[in-house]
């Protein structure tokens, strides 16, 4: 089945849909006219029907909602299989659910569950989207889009990010084979790579430095904003618009790549 047969509809998925980047991405597909695939942590349903719900009065295209955890494997298959099984297909897989965990690196040894549990979510959990989107865009006769969030942490490191920084500098390297990977398929591979976004995310490194270092909540953000060419923080809106132009056909000869979005903080 091509990726448009069943509605004329591209069928994009979000992971981590429920709040943040995923949101905003959300949002954004759904007014350029894609039918989608949501995703989120069960403890997390009450807000992604929200989100739902509102996308369907808002833009009047089709909503499944799944729920699961992007670090177990039999979950993310189940993702795909229930959005083609509702949807008829997948146009764009956009790997977006992953977490923060903030500690000097010595101390992260000392918590070697949470250290797994990162490395899990933003390292595997790309692995397994873009794995199970590859296999259905491969069976509908190529094309499409894998879309990771890297982080301009996996450009270079920052204090207190040791693990962090290695799973988003994980995620270049998961884009970068996978692009050479599915080229032969016309399936393109990309990431955005966002500065510091006002998301939930975010908040939390801001309380995990005010708490250690005893500053006011919101200096850790200011510094990042200050520090930007443009002053301010991004808004997850910002990289909904990356997202936008990475799943159109606009972005057909872009592969490979993962791009910031940082208000010019870091140019590479
Ligand atoms: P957020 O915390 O605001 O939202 C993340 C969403 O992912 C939540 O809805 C959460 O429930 C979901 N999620 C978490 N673990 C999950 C799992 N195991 N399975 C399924 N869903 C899960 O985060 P955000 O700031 O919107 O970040 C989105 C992505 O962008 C992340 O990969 C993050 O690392 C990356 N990023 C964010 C920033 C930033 O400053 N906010 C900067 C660079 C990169």
């Amino acid at each position: 089945m091509s990726s448009t047969e069943s509605t004329g509809k591209r069928v994009a998925i979000i992971t981590g849909a429920a709040e943040g980047i995923g949101k905003a991405t959300a949002v954004r597909l759904a007014n350029d006219g894609y039918d989608l695939g949501l995703f989120d942590l069960p403890r997390a349903q009450e807000r992604l029907e929200v989100v739902a719900d509102d996308i369907r009065k808002a833009h009047g295209v089709r909503v499944v909602n799944v729920y699961g955890d992007v670090s177990k494997e039999e979950d993310v298959k189940r993702l795909v299989d229930t959005v083609v099984e509702e949807l008829g297909s997948v146009y764009a897989m956009i790997a977006n659910a992953g977490i923060c965990i903030n500690r000097t690196l010595h101390e992260t040894t000392a918590t070697t569950e949470q250290a797994d549990k990162l490395l899990d979510i933003n390292v595997k959990g790309t692995f397994y989207s873009f794995k199970y989107a590859a296999l259905q865009m491969i069976k509908q006769g190529g094309g499409g889009r894998l879309v990771g969030a890297a982080s301009i942490a996996g450009k270079r490191g920052f204090p207190e990010h040791a693990l962090y920084s290695a799973s988003k500098f994980a995620v270049r390297g998961i884009v970068q084979s996978a692009a050479l990977d599915y080229g032969p398929y016309g399936i393109t591979v990309n990431a955005y790579a966002p500065g510091a976004c006002e998301t939930s995310l975010l908040r939390g490194v801001d309380e995990y430095f005010a708490g250690k270092n005893g500053q006011p909540q919101g200096t850790y953000m200011e510094m990042f904003s200050s520090n930007s060419a443009l002053k301010r923080l991004a808004q997850p809106e910002d990289i909904a618009n990356l997202v936008s132009f990475f799943v159109s056909d606009n972005a057909a000869y872009i592969t490979g790549q993962s791009y910031l979005v940082d208000g010019g903080s870091c140019f590479d």
